[in-house]
């Protein structure tokens, strides 16, 4: 019998990532359903396809996500669509009898001031960072209710936290998209313009870790197979379900724009627009529970950063924005 297997969010960054790794097994029997075939925020279409397909196993992949800007200028539709797309597949999935369930959620659960690195058990000790709360706490009440049922009644649903990602199949809007997809859409447009300078957002000085969305997949693929003991042993509280995802390291706004500049070839200045926010100052996600269980990052950033442009050169004609 081959292990049912149900990617929500499969076209995204990280849900696409996700099914390219699973879809080398031999073993498994991925169900997968575009967004026209399976309208995640209608919950009688979502409750009808798990009974329909009873999955073994649930990645909840799916998310409205962006970065700073498309955060602070529609919270609405971050807080909504988050809410309601989680709480009708991890519903759905329970009373279609799923046992194993993986929520992605981010580090920006994390209070703005957290101690760094930041360790699982900070979550709810503090105020959240402004620009991103909605979301934030749309993927909290996520992670709240995957420890809820897990309590309730006893289902094994693990929450991972990934620092910020970026890779194939990201999203590359100018003004919306997160910091690597967005300079990266800017580099490259300066470098064929031949133009003398580039702008980057913020003073620069803001640190943030990012992780290759293909160690991103695996350390998810990982997480859900762990072994419930083994994952339970190493919970800081009672029913915690969270764990960490990232790679331990960050780096400034400023050393990312210069690794860009290498990657992509742009020979030009970097100039700071100090009119756009910076928003947290530093959210390093501290990794040694996931490390203790036996997994690490493989593709360090300026790598990473190679293997994206590649991707990025190959699908201009096609680059989601
Ligand atoms: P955050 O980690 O939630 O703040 O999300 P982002 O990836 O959007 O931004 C990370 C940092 O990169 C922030 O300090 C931004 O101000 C900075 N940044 C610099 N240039 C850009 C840009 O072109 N787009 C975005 N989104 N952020 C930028």
């Amino acid at each position: 019998m081959k292990t049912r297997i149900f990617v929500a969010g499969h076209k995204g960054m990280v849900g696409s990532a996700i099914v390219r790794q699973l879809s080398k097994e031999s073993d498994i029997n991925l169900l997968l359903a575009s967004k026209s075939e399976l309208d995640l925020r209608d919950y009688s279409a979502v409750e009808e396809f798990m009974q329909q397909h009873k999955p073994d196993q649930v990645y909840f992949a799916a998310a409205r996500v962006g970065g700073i800007h498309a955060n602070n200028t529609y919270p609405a539709d971050f807080i909504i669509d988050n809410l309601v797309i989680q709480t009708n597949v991890i519903q759905a999935a329970y009373n279609a009898g799923v046992h194993k369930l993986l929520f992605l959620g981010s580090s920006c659960i994390y209070p703005q001031l957290s101690k760094q690195p930041i360790t699982e058990d900070s979550l709810l000790t503090g105020t959240l960072e402004p620009t991103n709360e909605p979301y934030a706490i749309a993927k909290i009440a996520g992670i709240k209710m995957c420890e809820s049922y897990n309590r309730q009644y006893g289902v094994d649903y693990r929450c991972v936290m990934p620092t910020n990602l970026y890779g194939e199949n990201d999203n590359f809007h100018p003004l919306n998209a997160h910091v690597i997809p967005a300079m990266m859409q800017r580099f490259h447009k300066a470098k064929i313009a031949t133009e003398n300078k580039v702008v980057v957002w913020g003073t620069g000085k803001p640190m943030r870790e990012f992780l290759h969305v293909s160690d991103m997949a695996a350390g998810c693929i990982y997480v859900m197979n762990l072994p419930h003991p083994e994952f339970i042993a190493t919970v800081p509280k009672p029913m915690c379900s969270h764990i960490n995802v990232g790679t331990g390291r960050d780096v400034t706004i400023l050393e990312l724009a210069n690794t860009m500049a290498r990657v992509v070839g742009f020979k030009g200045d970097i100039e700071f627009d100090v009119s756009k926010p910076d928003g947290t100052p530093r959210k390093l996600l501290n990794v040694s529970r996931l490390k203790s269980l036996g997994w690490s990052y493989t593709v360090d950033l300026e790598q990473g950063l190679e293997m994206t442009y590649d991707w990025f050169l190959e699908n201009l004609a096609t680059l989601r924005s």
